[in-house]
């Protein structure tokens, strides 16, 4: 089984990624089951090194498109080495965004728009998909709240997209949300506003009876 999650900045992803990957792998031990939790862009040594072009370089250093392409060159490294191995040895893998990421970041966040990234995804993944997509969906100030807070206060922190207008973050936002309407069977989405443990359970919840577990 192939998971991944999703979110915009401040929704607590990195968290309950962890989290549930620690719950994933308790569960399913019992099954002889081993959990691979992995990230994008990177996961792989190549889409690493393109996912270090990604986010070193100063805003603007790549036009959307080219920025888009990179995202699904690391993509598709990602899964021919690293998660497409792992699914076909019988594991489950956790994944920290994947191309839900690009249709909302690129695609509805810098304008895009959803037919090219999709021509770009049907290259990219050759018709992929994965079992769950969790997103995690907090209201725009909170999560700029809480991202500013993890950064130590300064306004902006340490990623480029933290420094985006509040426009970009509704845009990001209404992607996820759009995204999860258009598959609901795909997609779950976990309200993130409530504190680690809260979200945590909701997560294991959706991932529970959506996956049978
Ligand atoms: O998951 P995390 O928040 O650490 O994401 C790494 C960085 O890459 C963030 O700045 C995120 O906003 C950005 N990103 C992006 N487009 C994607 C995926 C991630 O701009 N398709």
């Amino acid at each position: 089984r192939f998971i991944t999650l999703e979110g915009g900045e401040g929704a607590g992803k990195s968290t309950q990624l962890r989290r549930l990957a620690e719950t994933l792998a308790k569960t399913l031990a019992a099954r002889g089951i081993d959990v691979l939790t992995t990230r994008e862009p990177g996961g792989s040594q190549g889409a690493e090194e393109i996912r270090a072009l990604l986010v070193s370089g100063d805003t603007g250093r790549w036009g959307p498109v080219t920025e888009a392409l990179l995202h699904s060159a690391a993509r598709r490294d990602h899964l021919e080495r690293t998660v497409w191995p792992a699914l076909e040895a019988g594991r489950w893998v956790v994944c920290d965004r994947f191309f839900d990421s690009t249709m909302a970041y690129q695609g509805y966040g810098l304008g895009l728009g959803r037919e090219r990234i999709a021509a770009l995804q049907a290259l990219a993944l050759d018709g992929f998909r994965p079992d769950l997509t969790l997103i995690l969906d907090i209201d725009v100030q909170t999560g700029l709240r809480r991202a500013v807070a993890r950064a130590g206060g300064e306004a902006g922190g340490e990623d480029r997209y933290e420094r985006m207008d509040v426009g970009f973050h509704e845009r990001l936002r209404h992607g996820f949300l759009d995204i999860a309407e258009r598959e609901p069977e795909r997609c779950a989405v976990i309200d993130a506003d409530a504190d680690a443990d809260h979200v945590q359970a909701r997560v294991w919840n959706a991932v529970a009876s959506r996956l049978g577990l």
